[in-house]
């Protein structure tokens, strides 16, 4: 719905956007408040009830689907162009990002005619008349309904696609808010989806502050279903809201990823694999390997090499095609950053090499390795966001595991070795949702992506990413 629509009675506030490569404000979009969320909602409740959307015959759905895919494919440059300048990313990222969410439509595109329950004969024994019966029973797979999409700034139209693709395959209306950091390229959506042929108000999108307008949507009464992707105190925040109608929680939060690099490791693989699974996006990708533990043999070789990989980084604003790595989404968070790796120098940790905001415009940040750390500090516990990697060595298997569990995050985990029961050993033992052996940012929509402990609630991606928008219904038949 467009945005003049929606906001139209609403006291919206103004919520400036940057380019974080320069720091000058490039738009503005409304924080549409909680009147215009209650009109979204109503208006996506009301395109679910008429199945406008949900009854359109699985072969046209799909249709729909894979068409959203085939425009997003054809409108690759202009989405990259206001991709890069609102977020930051590097224009290869934002290229491959955007190439990835129309897969990610066709992916889903293929699973609306598959959508099916099961049937089964049974008997129970001494049913409710006391006497044998026979059932046929069966369960049908129904959309969950009105599905509220939260999405964070770092991946911004990856991130709205990843929701919406298994959203509409199962046949919800959807209310989608982009972070206020990054609208730009979500406002771009409803002319893509209308020329694909989704219906006018299955997919609504509102601009919004989160304390304001997605709270609002966080807690509505009418609302089935959240998936949010964010930091794990916003999704605490979020399950608190849900609670009112107890609603449905997907959660993606934040990581800590530890990777392990063994003295038997391909190093031609492992150090620029573990410099690109942090410095990519600037260290902003909830699944950026930050903690580094290094066997002792190879130590000071992979401290060395990250280094010189790091400092070898082409930054550089959307306006660089050069550009290998861009800057921090914000000063805000550019500044939490500085101060992290501020706080573990004055703790004892040395930095060794990068570590210092970059001397221009815009909220660049060195690609920084950090040595000498204590598990208690804080850069080893939070999330830090940004291009920071911290390397301590290890001797033995034990001692790794219970230093790279020891999170309260378990999104991903890294293992380096040509050792294979080793590496499948420790697969099993990482507590994490998603384990690389020998690789690294690996990650593919077919397969289920989901956290451990106080990374997330749920899956995203494959049919259980489908199935988490869908509910099931059983149905007996005396027979
Ligand atoms: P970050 O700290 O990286 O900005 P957040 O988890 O705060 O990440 O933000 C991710 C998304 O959640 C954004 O769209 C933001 O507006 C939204 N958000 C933030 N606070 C809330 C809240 N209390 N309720 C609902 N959504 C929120």
């Amino acid at each position: 719905m467009p945005l003049d629509q929606i906001g139209a009675d609403a006291p919206a506030a103004v919520i400036p956007v940057f380019d974080p490569a320069t720091a000058e404000q490039i738009a503005e979009v409304p924080d549409v408040g909680p009147r215009a969320v209650d009109a979204a909602v109503a208006r996506a409740r009301a395109t679910f009830e008429s199945g406008v959307w949900r009854e359109m015959l699985p072969k046209h759905r799909a249709k729909v689907l894979w068409r959203v895919a085939e425009i997003v494919d054809r409108r690759i440059d202009e989405i990259v162009e206001v991709e890069a300048r609102n977020n930051g990313m590097a224009r290869w990222l934002a290229r491959n990002l955007i190439a990835s969410a129309a897969e990610v439509f066709r992916y889903y595109a293929g699973w609306v005619t598959k959508i099916h329950g099961q049937s089964t004969d049974i008997m129970a024994e001494g049913g409710i008349s006391g006497a044998n019966a026979r059932y046929h029973a069966y369960t049908l797979k129904e959309p969950v309904g009105v599905a509220g999409l939260i999405i964070p700034w770092n991946g911004p139209f990856y991130g709205a696609m990843v929701k919406l693709a298994p959203a509409l395959a199962a046949g919800c209306s959807c209310v989608l808010k982009p972070a206020e950091e990054t609208p730009l390229t979500s406002l771009m959506l409803p002319e893509i989806l209308a020329e694909a042929g989704v219906p006018d108000g299955v997919v609504n999108i509102i601009t919004g502050y989160g304390e304001t307008t997605g709270a609002a949507l966080a807690r509505h009464p009418d609302v089935d279903k959240i998936a949010f992707t964010g930091s794990t105190e916003t999704g605490k925040l979020i399950v608190q809201a849900a609670a009112g109608n107890l609603k449905r929680v997907t959660l993606e939060l934040g990581g800590k990823t530890p990777v392990l690099i063994y003295d038997d490791a391909d190093l031609s693989k492992a150090v620029p694999g573990a410099g690109l699974g942090i410095f990519i996006n600037a260290g902003q990708g909830c699944v950026c390997g930050s903690r580094l533990y290094v066997q002792r043999g190879v130590y000071d070789q992979v401290v060395e090499g990250l280094a010189n990989f790091g400092k070898a980084m082409k930054l550089g604003g959307s306006d660089d095609p050069e550009a290998q790595v861009g800057p921090i989404i914000s000063q805000r968070q550019l500044q939490r950053v500085s101060n992290l790796v501020e706080e573990g120098r004055v703790q004892g940790a040395e930095v060794v090499s990068g570590g210092r905001i970059l001397d221009r415009p815009g909220y660049f940040f060195e690609p920084t390795v950090v040595t000498n750390v204590r598990p208690d500090m804080r850069m080893m516990q939070e999330e830090i966001f940004g291009p920071v990697i911290a390397v301590i060595p290890f001797d033995d298997e034990e001692e790794v595991i219970a230093e790279a569990n020891n999170s309260t995050y378990g999104l991903a985990a890294g293992v380096w070795t040509r050792e294979i029961a080793r590496a499948h050993r420790l697969a099993k033992r990482l507590e994490a949702g998603t384990v690389w052996l020998n690789a690294q940012l690996a990650w593919d929509v077919s397969q289920p992506f989901g956290g451990y402990k106080q990374s997330g609630w749920g899956y995203e991606y494959g049919w259980e990413g489908l199935n988490a928008y869908l509910k099931t219904k059983t149905v007996y038949a005396e027979i």
